[in-house]
């Protein structure tokens, strides 16, 4: 499935994206009341599901927030524009979600359910997009290159979700060569490689990747960490330990 998060706060859950996938996953995962959204930018897949926050909108009494840039807002709001009109004005009230919006910037740290959420920026080919760093672990999705300012940003890691496309070079993502290159650098105690194409084989990556960066998979579990990190672990691909 499209690549997304679902974080377990002290306050409640939140989702970081909300890809085409997000109802199916959200169920597979028993989760049972989303508060927020914290989105990375605006491309399709990482925002199609927006429609399926309707649910939480209606058993919270309230709009669900989406925690982004405004250039995202723009983007949400043109593409979920039945979200944004008056409801007297249209026959279907009860069938657009309810989404307020709440501005977040790169650097400017923020609380969301009794976490701190420290938005990292990214480029995405042309694009600035953001990762986010909670406690030691980071999740930067989408990414072609980490300015050396937010690289900064990125140390001390006990967990990196990095994007990876494909073993070629691509104007918009990471390949598998740069992405090594960039956690060689980070020096993150684990790694996972999320937003894999079809190009690259799940059971090859774990067969050549050292121990410690392994390709993600639908419904993986990260404990969330806020202390000082600990030796490097081997990480097992799925079905093996
Ligand atoms: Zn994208
Ligand atoms: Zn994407």
């Amino acid at each position: 499935m499209r690549t997304g998060v679902l974080v377990r706060a002290p306050e409640g859950e939140f989702v970081i994206d909300a890809g085409p996938e997000l109802r199916l996953q959200l169920v597979r995962e028993r989760a049972s009341l989303i508060r927020a959204a914290v989105m990375t930018h605006a491309h399709a897949d990482h925002i199609m599901g927006i429609d399926d926050l309707r649910i939480f909108g209606f058993r919270l009494h309230a709009a669900v927030p989406i925690h982004c840039e405004d250039n995202v807002e723009k983007q949400i709001r043109e593409t979920f524009a039945y979200a944004f009109t008056d409801p007297a004005t249209h026959s279907h009230q009860y069938a657009a979600p309810k989404l307020s919006f709440s501005r977040i910037a790169p650097e400017q740290p923020f609380q969301l359910l009794g976490l701190q959420v420290l938005p990292i920026r990214l480029r995405h080919g042309s694009l600035d997009i953001l990762g986010f760093r909670i406690g030691n672990t980071a999740f930067c999705t989408d990414v072609s290159t980490i300015p050396a300012q937010s690289r900064e940003l990125l140390q001390g890691l006990d967990t990196l979700v990095l994007s990876v496309l494909r073993r070629e070079p691509h104007p918009t993502h990471l390949h598998l060569d740069a992405a090594l290159k960039i956690i060689r650098q980070l020096q993150p105690r684990q790694t996972f490689l999320t937003h894999m194409s079809h190009e690259l084989d799940y059971d090859e990556l774990c067969r050549t990747l050292p121990p410690e960066i392994r390709p993600a998979w639908d419904g993986l579990r990260i404990p969330l960490t806020t202390g000082i990190r600990s030796e490097r672990r081997n990480t097992a691909c799925q079905g093996q330990q």
